[in-house]
C-alpha cells in the first residue's frame, strides 16, 4: 500500500465515523430526547411526568410509567394474564410474525401489549389496563383481547370500577379475523361490567385508532383524553382523499374531538389521578372526596357537574 492509498483509506474512515446515523436502539438508550426546543435530557421530562415544560406536548409513556403517575410508583398489583397460542394464522411478511413477538417481548418486558393492574385512589380500588406502544404498535389482538377481558373479570369479582388507558393503532393484521374479533368481545365485556352497575372510565392516549377507537375506547362512561392526542378511525389522508375536502385545522386532535363531543374532558397528565378519584367518588358517591374537591375550585367542581349530569 502507497502512501497515497492509505491516505485516501483513513479519509474514507474518518468520513465514515463522522456520517454514521445513530440507531433506533442508540436513541432508546440515549439520556437525551427532543421536542420543541431541541434536545430535553430525559430525567427533565420524567420530572415533568413526561409533558414537555415548553410546550405541553404529553410524550409516549410506557404502561408502568403511567400507572406510576396514576397509583403511586410501584403502589399498585401487576396481574400476569393468560397468552393464547402465538402466531395462529402462521403469518410472515419482511419477517416472520412470531419474530416481531419475540422483538417486542424482549423490546418492552411485556408478555403482550396490554398491562393490567389493580391500584387504588382516594382509597377507592380501581382495576386498569394501558396499553405499550412500542409492543407492535400496541396494536390489539387474541393476548390483548385476553389481557382486557382478565381485567374485567377481575372488576367484577371485586366489585371495582374499570380504567381502561387507550392507545394503539387498531387490530393486528397479522391475526387477522382473530384480532378483529377482539373488538365484539371487549364490547360484550364491557356490557358485563354496566350490567354489573361498575363505572368504566377511558383515557385516549395518543394515537389511538382504527377498531381501538371502534371499540372499547368510545364505550365508556366517561371519555378523558390526554392534550393534543390523535384520535381517529381512518387517517386523515383517507379522509380527505375521500371526500376531496380539506379538513379543518386540528382535525382528529382531543381538542377538536371534544368538541364534536367524542371526549368530555381534557385532562394534562398531571391532574388525571385526583380527576379520576373525585369522579369516582362521584359515581360511588363518597362525598367526602367531593366536598374536599369542590372547596378548592369553583371552576372545576363547574366542569365536574357538568360531566357528572
Ligand atoms: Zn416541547
Amino acid at each position: 500500500m502507497n502512501w497515497i492509498t492509505k491516505i485516501i483509506k483513513a479519509g474514507e474512515k474518518i468520513k465514515s465515523a463522522i456520517h454514521k446515523r445513530a440507531t433506533k436502539e442508540d436513541i432508546a438508550n440515549s439520556d437525551w430526547t427532543s421536542c420543541c426546543k431541541g434536545p430535553i435530557l430525559k430525567k427533565d421530562l420524567e420530572k415533568n411526568f413526561w409533558v414537555c415544560p415548553e410546550c405541553n406536548k404529553h410524550h409516549r409513556i410506557k404502561p408502568k410509567q403511567r400507572f406510576d403517575i396514576i397509583f403511586g410508583k410501584n403502589n399498585y398489583e401487576i396481574f400476569k394474564t393468560p397468552i393464547p397460542k402465538d402466531d395462529p394464522l402462521n403469518w410472515a411478511d419482511s419477517k416472520s410474525y412470531k419474530e416481531r413477538l419475540k422483538n417486542a417481548r424482549k423490546k418492552t418486558g411485556l408478555e403482550c401489549g396490554m398491562m393490567v393492574v389493580s391500584g387504588s385512589i382516594n382509597n377507592i380500588k380501581i382495576t386498569a389496563v394501558a396499553s405499550d406502544f412500542e409492543f407492535l404498535g400496541a396494536s390489539m389482538a387474541a393476548a390483548e383481547g385476553e389481557a382486557f377481558l382478565y381485567g374485567v373479570q377481575h372488576a367484577i369479582e371485586n366489585q371495582t370500577p374499570f380504567l381502561c388507558i387507550t392507545a394503539g393503532g387498531g387490530m393486528r393484521m397479522m391475526e387477522s379475523l382473530i384480532s378483529l374479533s377482539q373488538m365484539t368481545r371487549t364490547t360484550l365485556a364491557i356490557n358485563e361490567l354496566k350490567k354489573n352497575n361498575l363505572p368504566y372510565l377511558v383515557c385516549i392516549t395518543d394515537p389511538t385508532a382504527g377498531g381501538i377507537t371502534a371499540s372499547y375506547a368510545m364505550l365508556g362512561d366517561i371519555h378523558f383524553a390526554e392534550p393534543g392526542a390523535l384520535i381517529a378511525f381512518a387517517g386523515a389522508r383517507v379522509i380527505k382523499g375521500t371526500v376531496k375536502e380539506d379538513l379543518p385545522e386540528g382535525f382528529q386532535k382531543s381538542e377538536y374531538v371534544e368538541k364534536t363531543g367524542f371526549v368530555d374532558l381534557i385532562v394534562d397528565r398531571k391532574e388525571l389521578s385526583k380527576k379520576i378519584g373525585t369522579l369516582l367518588s362521584i359515581l360511588l358517591k363518597k362525598n367526602s372526596a367531593i366536598i374536599s374537591e369542590q372547596n378548592e375550585t369553583s371552576e372545576n367542581t363547574t366542569q365536574l357537574s357538568k360531566v357528572a349530569s
